[in-house]
């Protein structure tokens, strides 16, 4: 990483936490948000090798125009277009209900550009290995185990990229299978 390869990460990355301040995660310690994005650059950089700086500002800015008010057109200013494009690749209609938005991804996940298949990927792996340590606190198992289903699916389609990013994900999947058969719901 040079100079400007680091200026673009960390500007992402000081862009992404104020975006999501004030924003809580799912777990039982409703952890801050920004802990996701990066995880998600950690992954990438240190299991998948990924260098590509385009890819690890992506990974940070991967959820502010999902989740909060950024739009399309201030992350191509502020951060260029092959940012802003990846995460447009990466970034549901919201208008849509989330069942539909949920089997787009499905859809969607074959025809993802080699960057966003990564990032992907990398989002999956994160997700999923949150149900053992920060598990969603409101979500029964059945919940759980479903979305592990719809993970499997949406990594069929766009896996292929990064075989280390891809070995973790099966490895991850399969830990986390284990460990739902060995709980139950709190009565
Ligand atoms: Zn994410």
């Amino acid at each position: 990483m040079n100079e400007s390869d680091f200026s673009l990460f960390i500007q992402s990355l000081d862009f992404a936490a104020r975006r999501h301040s004030g924003q809580r995660r799912k777990d039982a310690a409703a952890s801050p948000y920004i802990n996701h994005p990066i995880e998600v650059a950690r992954v990438l950089w240190e299991e998948g090798d990924v260098r590509d700086p385009v890819l690890l500002a992506a990974a940070i800015l991967h959820d502010t125009v999902e989740d909060t008010e950024t739009t399309d057109a201030e992350l191509r200013n502020l951060f260029g277009s092959q940012v802003a494009g990846v995460v447009a690749e990466v970034t549901d209609d919201k208008r849509l209900p989330k069942d539909e938005r949920k089997r787009l991804q499905v859809e969607h996940a074959p025809h993802l550009s080699l960057r966003a298949r990564q990032l992907k990927t990398a989002d999956l792996i994160c997700n999923v290995h949150g149900f053992i340590d920060s598990p969603p606190a409101k979500w029964p198992l059945s919940r759980q185990r479903g979305y592990l289903d719809w993970a499997e699916q949406v990594f069929g389609g766009c896996c292929g990229s990064n075989p280390a990013l891809d070995s973790l994900f099966r490895q991850t999947l399969s830990v986390v299978r284990e460990a739902l058969l060995r709980r139950s719901d709190p009565q």
